[in-house]
């Protein structure tokens, strides 16, 4: 039974799973690039690593959640990164959005370690990461998966296996793509329920009961009525998700019309400077173009502005 964990990445996702670790008493060590999310770790008992090299010393089970693919290359392959200390038999396993060529690429420089490497990424968001209630996806070795399962249910509701290396982080952008679709459907038909003059908590009631529903729209869509942005899910990462997909897609001659369509209202929303607020801002743009706020009562008429431009700044 594994009892000692490494926590690489305390940021939105990485903080939640790694609190709900402490809570079940596994025995914990914690690294951030930006030292200072590690202190409320160390007020309750973890120890503090100075470097990823240092982080995965003497631990059975090495866990991550990074922004994207070129954090992953700095803490994994880097100087004093995690492969330049991790040793044969540890576990390493990545939580982060990542292309999964990029899981392959950990996998095999892992195996030239001696040391298994499931891809983890996750469902759910802030406040599923904290409340210990993410849907959670592995691949990789099923005996190794089978090791750290009890780890993961500390973390989640669900865990599913996916077979081989590279098959979660594919399915996290199977996943992301349609919550992308889903956050553009929602913002369009707000802007469009708004310009319609429909009265919006009515139309809420609706999409909370009817068959179109989900709780990713209900939950923003009411965040969205409430002019509440803050980040659970920041644009930018939806945008560098969107990039990630497209790539996916391409690589596998999928079509993809509809995301690049959500990938530019992404890239105007950056560009407008909403970047760092939570990826339900993606109507912020769509606003600017129709010339309305879609907030609750009481509502708001903005004046218009000449069309959106495009544009490919602010990509991660
Ligand atoms: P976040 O709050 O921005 O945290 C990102 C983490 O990565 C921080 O610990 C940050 O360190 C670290 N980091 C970034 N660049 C780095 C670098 N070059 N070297 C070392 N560390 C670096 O992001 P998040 O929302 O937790 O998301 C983390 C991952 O989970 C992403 O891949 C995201 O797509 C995925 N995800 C997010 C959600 C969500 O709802 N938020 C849901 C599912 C999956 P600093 O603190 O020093 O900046």
């Amino acid at each position: 039974m594994i009892k000692t964990i490494s926590y690489l990445g305390l940021g939105t996702m990485g903080r939640g799973m790694a609190s709900n670790l402490l809570k079940a008493g596994y025995n914990l060590t914690v690294w951030n690039r930006n030292a200072e999310k590690c202190e409320p770790f160390a007020r309750k008992g973890a120890r503090v690593a100075d470097t990823p090299a240092d982080a995965v010393r003497d631990v059975e089970l090495v866990m991550y959640c990074l922004s994207n693919d070129q954090a992953v290359e700095e803490v994994v392959f880097g100087a004093k990164g995690i492969l330049s200390g991790i040793k044969e038999g540890q576990i390493a396993i990545d939580m982060s959005t990542v292309l999964p060529a990029t899981s392959l690429r950990e996998q095999e420089a892992y195996a030239k370690r001696g040391v298994d490497f499931l891809d983890v990424p996750v469902f759910g968001s802030k406040q599923e990461a904290a409340d210990a209630k993410l849907w959670i996806m592995a691949a990789g070795n099923k005996a190794i998966f089978e090791k750290v399962k009890p780890v993961l249910e500390h973390l989640g509701q669900t865990v599913h296996y996916f077979g081989k290396n590279g098959n979660a982080a594919a399915m996290k952008l199977v996943g992301n793509l349609i919550v992308a679709l889903e956050m553009e459907a929602l913002a369009e038909g707000l802007v469009l329920a708004q310009k319609a003059s429909l009265d919006l908590s009515t139309v809420m009631e609706v999409v909370k009961v009817a068959d179109f529903g989900s709780p990713l729209l209900v939950s923003n869509g009411q965040n969205i009525l409430k002019r509440d942005f803050s980040p659970s899910f920041a644009l930018k990462l939806m945008l560098k998700d969107a990039g990630l997909i497209e790539k996916f897609g391409e690589s596998l001659e999928s079509p993809i019309p509809a995301l690049r369509v959500v990938e530019k209202n992404l890239e105007s929303a950056v560009a407008l400077g909403f970047r760092k607020e939570n990826a339900s801002a993606v109507i912020k743009a769509l606003e600017q173009e129709a010339g309305v706020e879609v907030k609750g009562a009481p509502r708001a008429e903005i004046p218009a502005v000449s069309k959106r431009q495009p544009t490919t700044a602010g990509r991660l």
